[in-house]
């Protein structure tokens, strides 16, 4: 693959990375077709490079675009934003100066157009915010929503409003 810098802070192989495709032999992973590859250039233009801004800091990328056999094979949605379809296009981060919650509480204070910030966890007990972006629409949703631990295990998403700029 030849790797391009996306963005300022951004590279493309930082939003195709997974350990897991790569455990698992999912190639196609690493071959983005350019439409994924653009869409993957407005996430990272338009909310990551302001994310760090933001917050003065690195951002790490846990997960960014996922072919389909990968998303099948981490449970992601049939139509998550991680697959980069349409216009779409979706990373899970982290920051090392700041918890899951301050992050994610900056980015829904902030004017940085995201079309979802969720924090998201997993049954393992980890914790990120996901924040995605898509070129096809003309104003993103500044959707806001909050993963919560069932007490059965799983976990559910509940909504928490919408970004402080989609109402103002
Ligand atoms: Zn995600």
């Amino acid at each position: 693959m030849i790797d391009i810098q996306l963005s300022p802070h951004f590279m493309l192989s930082e939003l195709l990375a997974s350990p897991t495709a790569t455990a698992n032999g999912f190639t196609e992973q690493f071959e983005p077709t350019e439409q994924i590859t653009s869409n993957l250039t407005a996430l990272a233009t338009n909310v990551l490079e302001p994310v760090r801004e933001l917050i003065g800091m690195p951002l790490i990328v846990s997960s960014g675009y996922r072919c389909h056999r990968l998303n099948t094979h981490v449970g992601g949605e049939w139509n998550s934003q991680h697959l980069c379809e349409g216009g779409a296009a979706a990373a899970d981060i982290e920051s090392p100066g700041l918890t899951v919650e301050e992050l994610y509480d900056k980015i829904k204070a902030s004017s940085i157009p995201c079309d979802e910030v969720i924090i998201e966890t997993n049954n393992k007990g980890a914790w990120w915010v996901h924040v995605s972006y898509d070129s096809n629409k003309g104003t993103q949703r500044g959707v806001c929503m909050k993963g919560v631990l069932q007490q059965s295990g799983g976990t559910i998403c509940q909504a928490d409003g919408y970004q402080a700029w989609v109402n103002s």
